[in-house]
């Protein structure tokens, strides 16, 4: 099959295929750009898979960067681009699971794409657009479906993240995933447990964000998979219940973890997110957002909670909410917001400095108390924001205490 309009990223990218060929080694474009470029989705990054060794690389191009040397990659930089180029390898030993011990670099393109993970992942492009099929990927990738290249249970044994990486394809492209595959994902499924956290947060973060989420999400519970993902194991139930929304669209990571706790009834988001290697940047939105979705939840979301989880965790909130309330009126809740007396601390008329020149407060916990209740106050709409009332009100209450 020859593709005849390829992406300008390729046509870009050519020049560095045509080099390389010119110097009497092969090379093409391997990997998600041309699975992407075959569904007619929008490209990324284009990896580029040579027979040069990388010192031969580098001796045909001038500028070159080591990025991975050791397993063959080296970016060639390019009229102000930078493309990785791979060089053919194959991989053995793979005794934790995880990783080969063992890379080896070759002249044959088969041997490459074999190594690869499924088969609609081991296209290869030729700078001409011819596309290299050795394994039956265009096909899967016409069926929609996700198939490991060779023995199924062979590869997941070798490297355990590939089960993930097969169902979070499945919810992103949303495509089945053929029996032996499933198959061997539930007789490996216990070998996940191997794998780093960080690199299943990547791939189940991906399997969330997905277009059809529950693709990926049924075989990730049905396999049993969930459980070799840290603290899922008690939560098959919850999982199961997901499935039960309409629909599941998640904008952002933030909007993904935050729906995943509040199904999974997570009452301390913090300690749930760190094992999963989550920033705490986005654990603290994450947290404020469940709580004003909770709060939501018991009708109990008000001008205080919407005030203190702030506008970007009452977004993320109201969106979650919407999967499961479709009717819910975001725009009647977001207007409430709008319409609060102050958005924060900084917008109130009173401050700590302002306190202490004009009134005989002297600084401590009794200020910071009377701070926080005038601030209360003025967010419920029970006193205006003018200066002069603030301290009234500050004096009253400090004479009350
Ligand atoms: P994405 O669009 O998410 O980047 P991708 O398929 O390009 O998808 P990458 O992680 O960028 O995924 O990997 C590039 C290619 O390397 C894959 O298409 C696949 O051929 C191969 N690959 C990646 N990870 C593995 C793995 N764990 N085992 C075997 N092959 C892999
Ligand atoms: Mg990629």
């Amino acid at each position: 099959m020859r593709l005849n309009n390829l992406p300008q990223e390729f046509i870009d990218a050519k020049p560095v295929l045509d080099t390389i060929k010119e110097a009497g080694f092969e090379a093409y474009f391997v990997g998600g750009s041309v699975r992407d470029t075959l569904l007619g989705l929008k490209i990324h990054d284009v990896d580029i898979a040579t027979s040069a060794y990388p010192e031969e690389i580098k001796h045909i191009f001038k500028k070159t960067v080591d990025t991975g040397i050791e397993h063959g990659t080296v970016m060639i930089l390019d009229h102000g681009q930078g493309y990785e180029t791979t060089t053919f390898r194959t991989e053995s030993g793979y005794q934790d699971y995880r990783r080969p011990d063992k890379v080896t670099f070759v002249r044959s393109l088969k041997d490459d794409l074999k190594r690869r993970d499924l088969t609609i992942n081991a296209l290869a492009l030729a700078a001409d657009g011819e596309v290299i099929d050795l394994f039956d990927g265009l096909k899967d990738l016409q069926e929609r479906r996700i198939k490991a290249v060779g023995n199924p249970n062979e590869r997941f044994h070798e490297d355990a993240l590939r089960m993930m990486r097969a169902i979070r394809f499945a919810s992103q492209l949303n495509f089945e995933i053929e029996d032996a595959t499933l198959a061997a994902i539930v007789q490996n499924a216990p070998l996940l447990a191997k794998i780093a956290v960080e690199r299943i947060n990547v791939e189940f973060v991906k399997l969330m964000l997905g277009k059809d989420v529950k693709k990926g999400l049924e075989p990730f519970i049905t396999s049993g998979l969930y459980q070799y993902c840290p603290q899922f194991l008690k939560h098959q139930q919850d999982l199961k219940d997901l499935l039960k929304l309409n629909q599941i669209t998640c904008e952002n990571e933030e909007m993904c973890w935050t729906l995943l706790l509040f199904a999974l009834h997570i009452t301390k988001p913090a300690a749930f997110l760190k094992v999963w290697k989550v920033s705490n940047e986005m654990i603290r939105h994450v947290e404020k957002a469940l709580t004003c979705l909770n709060d939501l939840k018991q009708e109990q979301l008000d001008a205080l909670s919407m005030y203190h989880a702030g506008e970007k965790a009452l977004k993320l909130a109201l969106a979650v909410a919407k999967l499961y309330q479709p009717s819910l009126d975001k725009a009647h809740i977001l207007a409430d917001y709008q319409a609060l007396p102050i958005k924060n601390k900084d917008e109130l008329r009173l401050n700590g400095k302002i306190l202490l020149q004009e009134t005989n407060l002297k600084p401590g916990p009794q200020l910071g108390k009377i701070l926080n209740e005038v601030e209360r106050q003025v967010v419920i709409g029970q006193i205006k924001n003018e200066k002069t009332k603030l301290l009234q009100l500050a004096q009253q209450l400090n004479a009350t205490k």
